[in-house]
């Protein structure tokens, strides 16, 4: 029988990490077997679920990558995928177990499942065989509530089996679930499809995943608006409870595509480290295209897309190119568009602070006259309208030879010149990115602000 698996969060609200990584699991597991990806949207909680949400959910496992066979958008053999639009299946189902004496109304008129009495063991492909005594699970699940209308357990178990599904695979707190729904299963079918239950997800701190454990970030559009790469988002998830055979670390879709294995998914607890994450954004942005990187890195410059267009179609890509080596999350390039284009850059307080007094003070006047001189004297090569970083290291060859001021002073000095800062990125890079009337304008600026 060939493998068919879904993914069935509830629309109440965005889809968070711990959800995509299940998505995920699913999503490879499915591939790994040339089996169906199914994707049902849980919205039995009608108060709760909003179309939003959906939308969401939809659009990140889009922006993943995580794409899927069969879903609401999409015509499929066991359509509808929304279980709001499955309604009477659910109540008709349990309608007949009431009928074959399977399900009892209680005094509350609520109409809940039959339990065996005694023990029932759930097969888990990750946790083994669990052991559940069912009398000490608490009350028998509901399955239509008193005014009729079905529950998440009737409406989840129906349409597994009613959608084939031959592997559940979700988070380790629905474990207690599957005991019931193992009796579900059995009871509406006589058939129990394979169980795997993923490890929980903590936070670095050890306890459960929080806004306050991962800097506030929880659901994937959070983390892509972060500037987190969609692949290095699926190569950190997939390291959430499963490890490759040769331990290797960084991993493209195709590598995850041809190793995962649920047999090398653990038991124990998943910890989300963020320093493991930005390790992995960072070299996903090193050794991704750089087509690819820059497009992704136009999201956080849009104030200055139009500056950016101006300066043709590579000019983007070779900045990008340039100082992409130590970049964390692409939403370090916010800090690029001023870098980039502002005639009058801020002067950071150390900048000033530096170079406000004696001799620190004369040598950068030193450093910034000479600089203004050569930024007139220094044609531009061809049809340029910056220099090439060739220039630029001569220029400051010249500047060091020429003054009597000491090699770090006219570092520093240029790197304010340039941009009001005593810090920031490759200087060669940003230097020779930036057009000459726009160094000369800044250098003005930055004098006037020293000379005052
Ligand atoms: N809608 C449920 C949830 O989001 C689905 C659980 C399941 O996979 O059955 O937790």
């Amino acid at each position: 029988m060939s493998v068919r698996v879904r993914f069935a969060p509830s629309p109440t609200g965005p889809l968070h990490i711990g959800g995509a990584r299940t998505a995920l699991f699913n999503y490879l597991f499915a591939r790994a077997h040339s089996g169906v990806f199914v994707l049902r949207i849980d919205d039995t909680d009608k108060e709760r679920s909003t179309k939003a949400f959906e939308d969401d959910i939809l659009d990140s496992m889009r922006w993943l990558g995580i794409d899927w066979d069969e879903g609401p958008d999409s015509s499929g053999d066991f359509a509808p995928y929304r279980q709001s639009e499955r309604e009477e299946r659910h109540r008709d189902a349990a309608l007949r177990l009431l009928a074959e004496e399977k399900a009892f109304y209680d005094d509350e008129k609520v109409l809940r499942l039959r339990y065996p009495i005694g023990e029932v063991v759930v097969r888990d492909m990750v946790c083994g065989d669990c052991v559940f005594n069912m009398q000490s699970l608490g009350q028998e699940p509901a399955l239509l509530r008193s005014n009729g209308t079905p529950t998440y357990h009737i409406a989840s178990v129906l349409d597994d089996v009613e959608m084939n599904i031959t592997h559940i695979i979700r988070g380790q707190d629905h474990l207690t679930n599957t005991a019931k729904h193992q009796v579900l299963f059995e009871a509406l079918s006589g058939k129990v499809p394979t169980f795997a239950h993923l490890p929980l997800i903590l936070g670095e701190d050890g306890s459960k995943m929080s806004k306050r454990n991962t800097e506030g970030l929880t659901t994937v559009t959070e983390f892509r608006d972060a500037g987190y790469l969609s692949e290095a988002l699926i190569n950190f998830l997939s390291l959430l409870g499963w490890s490759h055979p040769e331990e290797l670390e960084t991993l493209s879709r195709e590598e995850l595509l041809r190793s995962f294995d649920l047999g090398r998914v653990n038991q124990t607890a998943a910890k989300f480290e963020f320093q493991k994450l930005d390790f992995l954004n960072g070299w996903w942005i090193r050794n991704l295209p750089v087509e690819h990187v820059a497009r992704e890195a136009r999201a956080f410059v849009d104030d200055y897309s139009d500056l950016i267009d101006e300066r043709g179609p590579e000019f983007w890509e070779s900045v990008v190119d340039g100082l992409r080596g130590k970049l964390t999350r692409l939403s370090d390039m916010a800090a690029f568009g001023p870098l980039l284009f502002s005639l009058t850059p801020d002067i950071a307080d150390d900048a000033r602070e530096h170079f406000s007094e004696g001799d620190a003070h004369a040598g950068f006047l030193s450093v910034a006259k000479r600089w203004c001189e050569l930024l007139a004297e220094v044609p531009l090569e061809g049809d340029r309208d910056c220099y090439t970083v060739e220039q630029f290291k001569k220029m400051t060859k010249i500047l060091k030879k020429e003054l009597d001021v000491d090699a770090k002073t006219v570092f520093q000095g240029l790197r304010v010149l340039v941009t009001g800062s005593l810090s920031g990125p490759d200087l060669q890079v940003l230097a020779s990115s930036i057009q000459r009337s726009v160094l000369q304008e800044r250098a003005r600026s930055v004098v006037a602000a020293f000379s005052s």
